[in-house]
């Protein structure tokens, strides 16, 4: 409760605050990560006015009327962003997430976003794209945009497209006579039907589509092996996406699903657990992104071993029997080249953890902060505003006191967020010894 209490004391008033006023400021860096470059810069000054980057000077210079802010035993990057997230998805290993909804209603889960959101802004992330949400998640989207509660600035997409009995089936495996409003916003089961729910989609605010081209492994009665969607469905989707100007991101896992769903014209498979190197070279080939959201497997791993009567009904067999490719098959994506961008598929919780589960995957941690920052950007379609320090871009920036490429765990302990030139969290520089006082 006291740690709760100190985190929401420093990051509140400075939300608040910080939007009324806006000065110039100088942030002096003992590193910069840009995001861009191959190799960090060392001691620089960044800065900024109002919610954007005006420069980044060589040394550590300070403008006269600039407010400085010194980061000069810190490494400043750009702002994390987690291409996929649930902004109301509860941890496995906590809630049954079956009772909880029978239990809760869409307000109740804004609410749960609202809280989960703005711890995520705490741990360094600026960014977030919700890949399967509801019309509360369009709603938090908003009210983070409006200032009215802190959190990323999120693109979202709603229902997840796919068929009848697919993974975003909420009917699959209940009751067939149980239905609640809003259950059929995503069902294709023609190529017409896709082309109408993505239209639907735009007009409800999406940013994005959502499509689940193949069986998924958290829920009851589909298959996560099977290609569930035809190839015709899924390029009527895309297409009518790409024309209203939407991304469509495409939860795949078998390997000739995730073939099909790229030659389709999909902008990102997600998960992608079954791919094979033919599969990543056409991936590469058309510059597809990956997303392998290696967290919600370990997430859901641990969960179907230590609380397996926790996860929707049936499911702990199937998450045993799978969750442990995904990671395996990673040192494959990294050598064939492929674009990878930062997921990791949980609401709740740590999404630093993402990080660490990349590195010791193949990846460098250079790598592995380019995934969180200008590759996460450009597939979210937002390169020319942020995932990257240069001038112009808005001014969105997290520290770790130290040099993450050498302790890739600092990632987890950022040390300082700013959003839109606005500090969210700024830790206490660390106190001297003996100055505490003798009681
Ligand atoms: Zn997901």
């Amino acid at each position: 409760m006291k740690r709760l209490m100190t985190a929401t004391a420093i990051a509140l008033p400075m939300f608040l605050s910080a939007t009324a006023e806006a000065k110039d400021l100088a942030i002096h860096a003992g590193a910069l990560i840009d995001g861009v470059s191959a190799q960090p810069a060392r001691q620089v000054t960044i800065l900024v006015k109002d919610d954007k980057i005006t420069g980044v000077e060589p040394g550590f210079v300070a403008p006269a009327g600039a407010e400085v802010i010194d980061l000069s035993t810190a490494t400043l990057m750009p702002g994390f962003i987690d291409c996929h997230i649930h902004i109301a998805s509860r941890l496995p290993s906590k809630t049954n997430e079956t009772e909880y909804r029978l239990t809760h209603n869409d307000i109740d889960r804004a609410m749960d976003a609202v809280v989960f959101m703005r711890e995520m802004v705490q741990q360094g992330f600026t960014g977030g794209r919700d890949v399967g949400g509801g019309d509360d998640t369009v709603s938090v989207r908003d009210a983070i945009n409006d200032g009215k509660v802190p959190g990323p600035r999120l693109l979202v997409s709603l229902e997840p497209l796919g068929p009848t009995a697919g993974h975003g089936d909420e009917h699959s495996g209940l009751d067939s006579e149980l239905s609640h409003p809003g259950w059929e916003n995503g069902i294709v089961d023609t190529p017409e039907q896709g082309r109408i729910r993505v239209r639907e989609h735009k007009r409800r605010g999406a940013n994005l589509i959502k499509m689940m081209p193949s069986g998924g492994i958290a829920s009851t009665g589909d298959n996560p092996h099977l290609q569930l969607m035809t190839n015709e469905e899924m390029k009527t989707v895309v297409d009518t996406a790409h024309a209203l100007g939407m991304k469509v991101a495409a939860h795949i896992y078998p390997d000739e699903a995730i073939y099909n769903a790229v030659e389709a014209g999909v902008d990102s498979v997600e998960h992608g657990s079954f791919a094979t190197a033919r599969t990543f070279a056409l991936m590469k080939q058309k510059g597809t992104y990956l997303v392998p959201t290696l967290t919600v497997y370990d997430v859901y791993y641990n969960a179907a071993h230590d609380h397996p009567e926790l996860l929707a009904p049936g499911t702990a067999p199937k998450e045993l029997a799978n969750d442990l490719l995904p990671k395996k098959n990673l040192p494959l994506a990294v050598k064939s080249g492929v674009k990878i961008a930062y997921g990791t598929d949980i609401g709740e919780g740590d999404h630093t953890s993402e990080f660490a589960l990349l590195i010791d995957n193949g990846m460098t941690p250079m790598d592995a902060i380019k995934a969180a920052t200008s590759n996460a950007a450009d597939l979210l379609g937002t390169s020319a505003q942020v995932g990257s320090v240069q001038a112009g871009k808005l001014a969105d920036l997290v520290a770790v006191a130290g040099d993450p490429l050498k302790d890739p765990a600092l990632l987890r302990h950022v040390s300082f967020v700013m959003k839109g030139g606005v500090v969210y969290r700024q830790n206490a520089e660390p106190t001297v010894a003996g100055m505490e006082g003798g009681h």
